[in-house]
């Protein structure tokens, strides 16, 4: 991709209406448009990290034997009956089709995958199994905050696991909760922890929050060093004392970026969702479910690791591997040596970007920072003097003191190759 030709608005100065310095920089830095008040488009930017961030949450989530299923947008409105949740939850968007049909925009996804194991599941042999979708949802929120943490359209990944026992349920929640703590560190997350939480709407008992801990977050979480840690819904705020070892609890702010559930079989039971035990008997499946706000851990990214230039990804998370920038000389050798490193870059399969406009380097060091390719090239006419290219890092968890600041013209392409591999190590 050519710079001129990437369809991104990036904004310099004070960016009006952002709350927080991560929403500040997702504008500035042309990831997301706000389509109207709690919708953003994702643009070019955007959509590749959230592509990217999918694509960890996909691998984890194969790696502990998920099956990825896409459940439709909207459903009518006789499954959120069976739940008794049409009426019970208040964030719900509900229409009427032409033809007088009840429909809902699923907030999430209970009723609709419940509907689908009742399709599927018959003996108590296709168990323990576990189905998930990364999809669109959409809440009627009274309230919405500025920025990616609270919108009303929003990408989550969204899975449910059928079991035999609650031995199996919990066996299996374990699993999940340890592939969470590895994809969003592969996110390049660092300042996150599971809590306690109540499960509000989605019934069951057993949950658990994973928060992103910053000044920015909207929930509040309650510490203590003994290692107990709940959100506010949990402890009793008034005298914040530890209910495991009864010392005083330290309040921080969160931003909630994951949630696991055991539902036990309170979809199970109100849909009739039964399977055949091994005596042959007609028994009720209990679930778990596990959710990802997908869109909210771009931003988590960006609020926890951005410096004041822009944000900073890892080699799995940026929109571009390398951004190659050409400084202008008066024979235009430079341009030209960019150029082709760029189309040497492309043809090896690697995100390139390049920046050969005739604008001012500061111009370009602004939005090669916005734009935050973990290895930068510059090519320009004191370092081809010498026969190399400068090489800069913005990389997210990585101590890349020991990288090269330059490289040889000669054997770029492997050497950027290396640079690659080695900082897409984490
Ligand atoms: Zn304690």
């Amino acid at each position: 991709m050519k710079i001129e030709n990437l369809c991104v608005n990036r904004l310099y100065g004070d960016v009006a209406g952002a709350t927080t310095r991560g929403h500040k920089i997702a504008i500035k830095g042309g990831y997301v448009y706000q389509t109207f008040q709690g919708g953003y488009t994702l643009t070019p930017l955007g959509w590749s990290v959230v592509r990217k961030i999918e694509n960890i949450i996909r691998d984890e989530m194969n790696a502990i034997d998920g099956q990825e299923v896409l459940l439709p947008v909207v459903c009518t409105a006789d499954l959120w009956k069976e739940t008794g949740r049409y009426d019970s939850m208040d964030n719900i968007a509900k229409f009427k089709s032409r033809s007088g049909t009840d429909y809902v925009i699923c907030p999430t996804h209970e009723e609709v995958i419940t509907d689908y194991a009742r399709s599927v599941l018959k003996s108590y042999r296709q168990m323990p199994f576990m189905l998930y979708q990364i999809q669109t949802k959409f809440r009627d929120e009274l309230r919405v905050r500025a920025g990616l943490i609270r919108t009303r359209e929003f990408i989550m990944k969204d899975a449910y696991s059928f079991h035999e026992t609650q031995e199996d349920l919990e066996k299996y929640y374990k699993r999940c909760f340890d592939a969470y703590y590895r994809l969003f560190k592969r996110c390049g997350l660092k300042n996150f922890v599971d809590v306690l939480a109540s499960s509000g709407d989605m019934g069951g008992k057993f949950t658990h929050e994973f928060q992103l801990i910053t000044d920015m977050g909207e929930d509040t979480l309650y510490i203590c060093d003994c290692g107990f840690r709940a959100n506010k819904e949990v402890v009793d705020e008034e005298s914040a004392v530890c209910p495991k070892c009864g010392k005083k609890l330290n309040k921080v702010r969160g931003i909630e970026i994951g949630q696991v559930f055991q539902l036990g079989k309170f979809y199970a039971d109100s849909m009739h969702l039964t399977y055949t035990d091994a005596s042959g008997e007609e028994k009720t499946p209990i679930m778990g479910c596990y959710g990802i706000g997908v869109t909210r851990v771009m931003a988590a990214i960006i609020e926890e690791s951005a410096d004041d230039n822009g944000p900073v990804w890892n080699m799995e998370t940026a929109p571009f591997a390398v951004e190659v920038i050409g400084l202008a000389d008066k024979e235009n050798k430079t341009f030209e040596l960019a150029e082709k490193i760029y189309d040497d870059l492309k043809k090896a399969g690697i995100e390139v970007l390049l920046d050969n406009r005739d604008s001012r380097a500061g111009e370009k060091f602004a939005d090669a920072d916005l734009i935050a390719a973990p290895i930068r090239l510059i090519v320009s006419q004191k370092n081809l003097a010498n026969n190399q290219i400068e090489v800069k890092y913005r990389v997210n968890n990585f101590d890349t003191s020991s990288l090269p600041n330059a490289i040889d013209v000669k054997d770029y392409l492997k050497t950027i190759q290396d640079l690659i591999s080695k900082l897409s190590q984490q």
